[in-house]
């Protein structure tokens, strides 16, 4: 299938790795001009030169999202280099320790905070105000979970970031559906990409938990199902999809 985004300008965050790479990677194969954000900067390179020979460019921002004003300036950045900002994709993210309440201390759940919801949320208030400043209107994907969905995938301060992400990517939707702008969540079970490596001292309880309920999962998505679903919801075939959160697990949680 052929997607239209030549002259399109899209901002992917965590373009360094996992699905924000293969998303944005697809976006400038379908002739995007891509703002690709992440902290790594020689893999936003890589991933530049693997882009060469594409029909669209991709526009390496090393930045921390984790800083409240980066998600602004990286809109900017969009606007500055394409004109407007077309399509924005909130997918920078980090698992917990798999903590249960009882467990997590404040540093790690406002650490999950900062970059699962709150740059999401910086991010989309600059990008809503650009879109609605020249009536063009846009779209807003932002990659959830299924742990924004469910309480059985990870700790506490994930699973109750990923919820408010759904929440709040439901709210904007609703608000904002007569100025032609969409927002949506896609909510995948287990996709290969580097996610875990950064647990450091996971709960026993929270593991255990977590590992016994995934007994019933047929496989982990590959980066690529994510992006083809990603760019199909970014397009205009999908132009009356909105407010949404689209599950993506080969069906495990439809039990
Ligand atoms: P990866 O760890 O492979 O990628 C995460 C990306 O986020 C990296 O590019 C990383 O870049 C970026 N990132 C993290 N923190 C920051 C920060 N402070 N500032 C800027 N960029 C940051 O994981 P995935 O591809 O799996 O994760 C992508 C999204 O998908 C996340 O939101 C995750 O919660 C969600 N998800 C993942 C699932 C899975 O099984 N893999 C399942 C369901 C949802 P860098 O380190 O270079 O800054």
């Amino acid at each position: 299938m052929e997607f239209q985004f030549k002259n399109k300008t899209v901002v992917v965050t965590g373009a360094s790795s996992g699905m924000g790479y293969a998303i944005a990677q697809s976006f400038v194969k379908e002739g995007a001009t891509v703002i690709a954000v992440a902290r790594r900067a020689e893999r936003l390179e890589e991933l530049k030169e693997s882009l060469k020979d594409a029909s669209g460019v991709l526009v390496p921002v090393t930045a921390d999202l984790a800083v409240d004003e980066n998600n602004s300036l990286m809109v900017e950045t969009a606007v500055k280099e394409g004109g407007r900002i077309d399509v924005l994709i909130n997918n920078a993210g980090m698992m917990d320790e798999f903590m249960p309440i009882g467990e997590v201390d404040d540093a790690l759940w406002d650490k999950v905070f900062k970059i699962n919801l709150d740059s999401p949320r910086h991010a989309m208030k600059a990008a809503v105000n650009h879109m609605l400043s020249d009536g063009k209107g846009g779209v807003i994907i932002n990659i959830a979970s299924i742990g924004g969905l469910e309480g059985c995938r990870a700790g506490a301060a994930y699973t109750a970031s990923k919820h408010a992400l759904v929440g709040l990517t439901k709210n904007t939707a609703y608000m904002y559906a007569h100025d032609n702008i969409r927002c949506l969540a896609i909510c995948p079970g287990g996709v290969k990409t580097e996610v875990g490596k950064y647990a450091s001292h996971p709960s026993e309880k929270g593991i255990q938990r977590v590992m016994s309920g995934l007994d019933a999962n047929i496989r982990q998505a590959d980066v690529q199902e994510i992006a083809d679903l990603v760019l199909f919801m970014a397009s205009e075939k999908a132009d009356f999809v909105n407010g949404t959160a689209i599950t993506v697990d080969g069906g495990v949680s439809a039990n």
